[in-house]
């Protein structure tokens, strides 16, 4: 039976690369739960979800602009060390938040993509802009959301039971 929005279904994933590299899996920290409905995961990959079964497999490949969008090289920002904060680590996959030029708006995510001598490269595509999706998913539980999760809007698992929001 499919899931349906409000309920908090558990997957294990394996993401690869189009060359086969590992990009992300559960296999480490265990399964992730979401809240279906939320945009907790790609709205793509959720929708190619909800018609598994429990403990059922399925493969789902998405292209960039079903995923994080194409790689943009506009996004691309070369600046000098000494403009980066003293007291953060200055190594390549460092993610940032940038402050926007205007105070109104949010810190932008970016991440350290080179590092060559006295100039940094800031990189703020997504980390998997640009990059073909290729999950392999189990399902493994479909259930209904606590009073809690629906009050925060995500699932509760494991992994984030502590947060404090
Ligand atoms: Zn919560």
């Amino acid at each position: 039976m499919p899931f349906k929005e409000n309920q908090v279904v558990t997957i294990d994933f394996t993401l690869h690369d189009s060359d086969g590299n590992v990009l992300d899996t559960t296999a480490e920290d265990g399964p992730m739960s979401f809240l279906a409905g939320q945009e907790e995961i790609l709205p793509a990959l959720e929708a190619a979800l909800a018609d598994m079964a429990p403990q059922s497999t399925k493969k789902i490949v998405l292209k960039p602009e079903m995923a994080y969008g194409p790689y943009d090289p506009e996004e691309i920002h070369v600046i000098k060390r000494q403009e980066l904060p003293d007291d953060i680590d200055i190594e390549v996959g460092v993610d940032l938040l940038a402050e926007a030029d205007d105070e109104e708006e949010e810190a932008i995510p970016c991440y350290i993509r080179k590092i060559e001598g006295d100039e940094v490269t800031l990189d703020f595509n997504h980390p998997l802009a640009g990059m073909e999706l290729h999950f392999e998913v189990k399902l493994l539980e479909v259930r209904d959301a606590t009073a809690e999760e629906l009050e925060h809007g995500h699932a509760h698992d494991a992994s984030n039971h502590d947060h404090e929001e």
